[in-house]
């Protein structure tokens, strides 16, 4: 089982901030920024483009509705959408509120944000999508 798949059935705790049947959104461990999310299909595939189209397509609906909660939770220019996957063999998008294209540069340092503020800005963007 892939360490996202752990992370989706709740063997490795994570900071979720949305989920259904199919999907689940949670906080990046080293976050760009606050709010970078990962969202994943909770069916165990590395490379994004090997999921079915019809899966895909409601892979990309779910990944909108997480934006939007996150743009909500924490106002920016526009979440931007990033797929790499170098690192983790189980297909993840990366949400990440913008305010210039540096927030989105992968060289960049990454935070290292305390449990009690990763915790509350998970619920930030969980309570954005339930509304
Ligand atoms: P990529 O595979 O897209 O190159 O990078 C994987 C991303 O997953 C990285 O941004 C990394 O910080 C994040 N990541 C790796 N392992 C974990 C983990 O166990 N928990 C969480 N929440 N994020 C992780």
């Amino acid at each position: 089982m892939s360490i996202f798949s752990k992370i989706a059935e709740g063997e490795i705790p994570s900071y979720k901030c949305a989920e259904n049947e199919e999907f689940y959104a949670f906080l990046d461990i080293n976050p760009l920024v606050k709010g970078h999310t990962l969202v994943i299909p909770r069916r165990e595939v590395d490379y994004i483009f090997d999921l079915e189209d019809d899966e895909l397509a409601r892979y990309q609906v779910f990944a909108k509705k997480v934006a939007k909660a996150i743009k909500a939770a924490f106002p920016c220019i526009k979440v931007a959408q990033v797929v790499l996957g170098l690192e983790v063999p189980h297909a993840h998008i990366h949400l990440i509120p913008m305010q210039s294209e540096k927030d989105v540069n992968f060289s960049n340092e990454k935070l290292s944000l305390p449990a009690e503020e990763m915790q509350a800005i998970a619920d930030k963007i969980y309570a954005e999508f339930c509304k």
